[in-house]
């Protein structure tokens, strides 16, 4: 099993990204450049956001196929996805949920409840794991196959969205309303952002 999982890693941020957002905006007022730092908190304080669209980010994020599918959702941001009809998916890459030893088996005895439903859970992955492997030992095909692989399988995508989107983003997925596995993707992304462009998500930090 890969060892830390969610994983973010940026990989590409329009350089001097403050300065072409608050270019922008002074266009806007007809006022010189200068002072980013204290005029972009005030833009997206009175929701005068468009001047964030200049400037974007772009993630490799490895996660569970839980969560690519709820970031997928955000249909303003661009993704290329690890594909599962082309690649060889591999043996134990799947995610195991921290949260699981908080639901102990009630009609366990105690003494034998520590590790029991991780080990369950983990059963289960591995039996789909064979079932995959067997059907392609048949001879049926990656993208047929694919159908036994549960949502705990991890994938890779490369996400690309501009900040006004990625302040978005942030702010509902970062959010502890969110599955906690996307909270882990999202608040990492969010301290990224926040020691490359403060001016533009410093507001974010306590989200
Ligand atoms: C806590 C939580 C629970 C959720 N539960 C479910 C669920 O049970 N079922 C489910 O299907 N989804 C669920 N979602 C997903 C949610 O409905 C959205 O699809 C997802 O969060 C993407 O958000 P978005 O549409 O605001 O953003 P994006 O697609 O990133 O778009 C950004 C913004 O652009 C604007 N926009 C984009 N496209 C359009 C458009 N076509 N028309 C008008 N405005 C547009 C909107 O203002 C939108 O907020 C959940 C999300 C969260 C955070």
């Amino acid at each position: 099993m890969t060892s830390k999982i969610p994983t973010v890693k940026l990989l590409s941020i329009t350089p001097n990204a403050e300065a072409l957002i608050e270019e922008a905006g002074c266009i806007c007022y007809g006022s010189p450049p200068g002072r980013a730092q204290e005029r972009i908190p005030i833009w997206i304080g009175m929701k005068h956001e468009s001047m964030l669209e200049h400037a974007s980010a772009t993630f490799h994020i490895t996660c569970s196929r839980v969560v690519s599918h709820e970031l997928v959702r955000h249909r303003l941001a661009s993704f290329s996805q690890r594909s599962q009809r082309y690649v060889d998916e591999r043996m134990s890459d799947y995610y195991v949920p921290p949260e699981l030893e908080e639901h102990a088996l009630s009609n366990v005895p105690p003494e034998y409840r520590e590790g029991l439903v991780s080990a369950i859970f983990r059963h289960t992955l591995d039996t789909a794991w064979a079932c995959y492997r067997d059907l392609m030992a048949e001879g049926v095909p990656k993208q047929i196959a694919r159908y036994v692989l549960p949502n705990a399988w991890l994938t890779q995508l490369i996400m690309t969205a501009n900040f006004r989107e990625w302040r978005h983003i942030i702010k509902l997925r970062a959010s502890p309303r969110a599955q906690p596995e996307m909270q882990e993707v999202a608040r990492a992304i969010r301290d990224i952002l926040i020691a490359q462009a403060p001016s533009v998500f410093e507001d974010l930090q306590e989200n």
